[in-house]
């Protein structure tokens, strides 16, 4: 079963007088362990997707389906658990909370899903280590490099050992690269972990380096 799948997605927004058809009838499947970069020129609906993907939004036609669960069927508390449990977001900027420390980031969304400390710690610990930040835990993000907050946003968008990951432009506001060491990093963590990651991205060679590259024409997605 794919992690992710998209069956005849449609998703329209109203502009005044105007209709606009951003998807119209999208497919996607994608599998545990893949790596989908997703390009597109502004507008086509990168974050229509996403944000359709990770339950943010709600589809007007077609389905959504994680783990083989149609989330059409779910109501909002549902959907809450699942972005909880099983969906890791990553976005171009950071939004690490400023006044706790890498630690603490990564421990929030185990403490909300109900974890105690010792444990979200540990966890914590381990994946900034993964993420080579072993020594910076302490520091806040304004004490980071924007690298480093990036890897510290990936390690929290994990923390609940998620089975997708969804990022939007995970390394657009870094040099080419600070950028390749981390998506070097996203990778590893991503395959080590067998999730699932759809990531939008106008990097060329980043997307060169993903298992697929998709991008979206006239509201479908096409493989590139
Ligand atoms: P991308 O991420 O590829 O730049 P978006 O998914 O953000 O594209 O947007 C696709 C199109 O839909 C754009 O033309 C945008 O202006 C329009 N759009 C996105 N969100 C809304 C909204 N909430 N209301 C009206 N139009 C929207
Ligand atoms: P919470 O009370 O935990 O914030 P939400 O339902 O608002 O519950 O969010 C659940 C998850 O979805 C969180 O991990 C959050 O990062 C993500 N999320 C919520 N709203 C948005 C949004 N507008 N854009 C991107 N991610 C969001």
């Amino acid at each position: 079963k794919p992690v992710l799948r998209l069956a005849g997605v449609e998703r329209r927004y109203v502009q005044g007088e105007r209709t606009l058809d951003v998807l119209r009838g999208a497919e996607l499947e994608i599998r545990a362990g893949e790596i989908v970069a997703l390009i597109a020129p502004s507008g086509a609906g990168k974050s229509t997707l996403l944000q359709l993907a990770g339950l943010l939004e709600r589809p007007d036609g077609g389905e959504v389906f994680l783990s083989g669960r149609a989330a059409g069927k779910l109501d909002d508390a549902e959907r809450t658990a699942i972005r909880r449990l099983e969906i890791g977001f990553v976005y171009q900027f950071h939004h690490l909370l400023p006044e706790f420390t890498a630690l603490e980031n990564v421990m929030l969304p185990q403490m909300i899903r109900g974890l105690d400390g010792k444990t979200a710690s540990e966890r914590a610990k381990e994946l900034l280590s993964y993420m080579k930040l072993g020594e910076r835990v302490g520091h806040r993000p304004s004490e980071l490099s924007g690298g480093e907050q990036q890897r510290v946003a990936i390690a929290r968008a994990v923390a609940n050992a998620p089975r997708l990951l969804l990022a939007d432009e995970p390394t657009g506001n870094l040099d080419p690269k600070t950028a390749h060491y981390v998506f070097d990093a996203l990778s590893a963590l991503v395959r080590a972990s067998g999730l699932a990651a759809l990531i939008a991205t106008h990097n060329m060679d980043l997307a060169e380096r993903m298992d697929r590259r998709i991008t979206l024409e006239e509201g479908k997605v096409v493989e590139m």
